[in-house]
């Protein structure tokens, strides 16, 4: 390799985007099957040997904490289903260099578990929670019951795994006031409870509309007083506000209607070991494949930058287009 490649940063790409931030799937089942995330049926699930095993997992995000990755979030399918999740996370708490371990979780199962995370080192928590009435919640998660994700924010949050971050996917028939409902029950613990709103992306095999952010906005923007919150909107891809009078924290996050694409600063390892680097892009190497081929480290590194520099500058999906994204959440590691 020239010196040239000894002058790039480990984690950038050709647009200069640096790279700190990895999600871990660990598995690609789930006890749900969302409407916006599965088919009905399910998809297929991978076999034992497909999916990479923990021991694999954590030399892979050795090396990526080597070249510089400081957060780590943890996800699936549904996480807290795979086996040997919570011994995966306590190993991970032992990465000294790691700044932060998260965890995205439907919260079905968070309940029994919560502070055992939180003792392992886990720092915090996104939970999915698309609706507070029971009877839509079970529709949208089809079969899901809301008290068990209550349950499982609940313990959470007295486990400090705070600010829980609450997730609804803005599907085509959430009404303002059901948005309301979720902010205002927010509202009785504005320090512990950022409840996210978020466009639904549009992928393939996957009965869901994409849905645009706007009127939602605007509807809870008559309803509350939310003022722009600068502070915490950092490099993510969420536009944080407060409700003036409780200082609650509100999120949105358009990936539709506002592409934040040129500062994506996210790498994703999907359960069965690829390296994918954009939602928008079939692309992604086999990490497991190079690993179990005996690959040196060196080989691995140059394997992860090279990925890591071609990655595409974008999704084209967009309201006014057909776009699909070619892989669902739930396979990539949402
Ligand atoms: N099972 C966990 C959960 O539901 O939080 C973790 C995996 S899930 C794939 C991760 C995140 O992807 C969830 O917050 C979910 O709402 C989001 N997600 C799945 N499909 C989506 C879609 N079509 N559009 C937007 N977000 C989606
Ligand atoms: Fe499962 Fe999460 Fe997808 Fe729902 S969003 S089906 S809980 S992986």
């Amino acid at each position: 390799m020239s010196s040239r490649w000894d002058e790039i940063s480990p984690l950038s790409d050709r647009t200069g985007r640096q790279h700190s931030y990895l999600r871990v799937s660990v598995t690609d089942r789930c006890n749900q099957r969302c409407t916006y995330c599965m088919p009905k049926q399910g998809v297929p699930a991978k076999s034992h040997d497909e999916i990479l095993r923990f021991e694999e997992t954590l030399q892979l995000v050795e090396l990526f904490v080597e070249l510089g990755v400081r957060r780590v979030r943890i996800t699936g399918g549904e996480p807290l289903v795979r086996r040997g999740a919570m011994e995966f996370i306590s190993a991970l708490g032992k990465l000294s260099q790691l700044e932060e371990i998260s965890l995205t979780t439907n919260g079905t199962l968070l309940a029994a578990r919560a502070q055992a995370l939180a003792d392992s080192g886990l720092h915090r928590v996104n939970v999915s929670l698309d609706s507070l009435r029971p009877d839509r919640y079970e529709r949208i998660t089809r079969g899901g019951d809301l008290a068990d994700a209550i349950a499982g924010v609940q313990a959470a949050r007295a486990a400090g795994l705070t600010p829980v971050k609450l997730n609804t996917v803005v599907l085509p028939d959430l009404q303002p006031d059901e948005a309301r409902e979720i902010i205002l029950w927010c509202n009785a613990a504005p320090r512990d409870f950022i409840p996210r709103f978020i466009e639904c992306m549009p992928f393939q095999d996957i009965a869901a509309a994409g849905t645009a952010l706007t009127d939602l906005q605007k509807a809870l923007q008559r309803q509350f007083a939310l003022v722009p919150d600068e502070q915490v909107s950092g490099d993510g891809p969420a536009q944080y506000w407060r409700v003036a009078e409780t200082g609650l924290r509100v999120g949105f996050i358009a990936p539709l209607t506002q592409h934040f694409c040129a500062r994506c600063n996210r790498l994703r390892l999907t359960s069965d070991g690829r390296l994918v680097t954009c939602l928008g892009h079939r692309d992604g190497i086999s990490l497991r494949d190079l690993l179990r081929g005996g690959a040196s480290r060196d080989e691995l590194v140059n394997a992860i930058r090279r990925t890591i520099l071609d990655k595409p500058r974008g999704h084209a999906c967009a309201m006014d287009n057909d776009e699909l994204f070619p892989n669902s959440m739930s396979e990539m590691g949402g």
